[in-house]
């Protein structure tokens, strides 16, 4: 069985992140970790950081760095992700969490393996977000270039295959931006540490995916 790996993915949108997080932890045998799943699931399951971060979101406010911390390290300490690893998606976003990460993985003593930044300039984003098409019930993505087999209408659910409002230009723009903002310093506090390497996002699914398979394991085999 291939060795498990404990990995944090960076990557604008358009870079097409949320496909090789798939990709490489069923690779890998580890379990994609997204933020946003995560938290739904503990204040589901009222774990105790999960209630925490609940009062913040219910109260409006932003859920702060330890309490977030708190909800990734209860997922983190689950068996599959002690054992095998985990795929880390949508956190850390600034250096101060990237910090506060560091330190919780240096806790456990189950220390990153790499941060990847899946890299792709900003007009072939653009290009790739505004060809994008999404179903109106199930959320499967689809392209101009990529549509489903019938009209428009899902493959998988049969519902409507739509443009997503916030996919305009403009609003693709700003998004873009605000990403390059708070990500660069985060960015860079990797960087400095040795920990980052940057993956080239244009191609084919697996050819992306043969390129983080190669970095990956170059870097556990020291
Ligand atoms: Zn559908």
């Amino acid at each position: 069985m291939v060795p498990g790996a404990r990995l944090v993915i960076l990557g604008r949108q358009g870079a097409g992140k949320g496909t090789q997080c798939m990709r490489l932890a069923r690779h890998y045998v580890v379990p994609h970790i997204s933020t946003g799943d995560i938290f739904r699931a503990s204040v589901k399951a009222g774990s105790e950081f999960g209630l925490k971060a609940d009062e913040f979101m219910r109260a409006g406010k932003l859920v702060p760095d330890e309490i977030v911390v708190g909800v990734v390290r209860e997922r983190l300490c689950q068996r599959d992700a002690r054992l095998r690893g985990f795929i880390l998606d949508g956190f850390p976003r600034t250096a101060a969490q990237a910090e506060a990460l560091d330190k919780m993985l240096d806790e456990e003593d189950m220390p990153l393996d790499l941060t990847i930044d899946l890299e792709i300039d900003e007009e072939a984003a653009l290009r790739r977000l505004a060809a994008r098409r999404v179903c109106s019930t199930c959320a499967s993505i689809y392209s101009t270039s990529r549509p489903p087999s019938i009209d428009w209408t899902c493959d998988n659910c049969g519902g409507e295959v739509v443009q997503r409002q916030d996919d305009t230009e403009d609003a693709i723009r700003k998004r873009l931006a605000d990403y390059n903002d708070l990500t660069k310093p985060l960015i860079a506090w990797y960087e400095e540490r040795g920990a980052l390497a940057t993956i080239d996002a244009l191609g084919t699914p697996d050819e992306i995916l043969d390129r983080l398979v190669a970095v990956i394991d170059a870097r556990k085999r020291p």
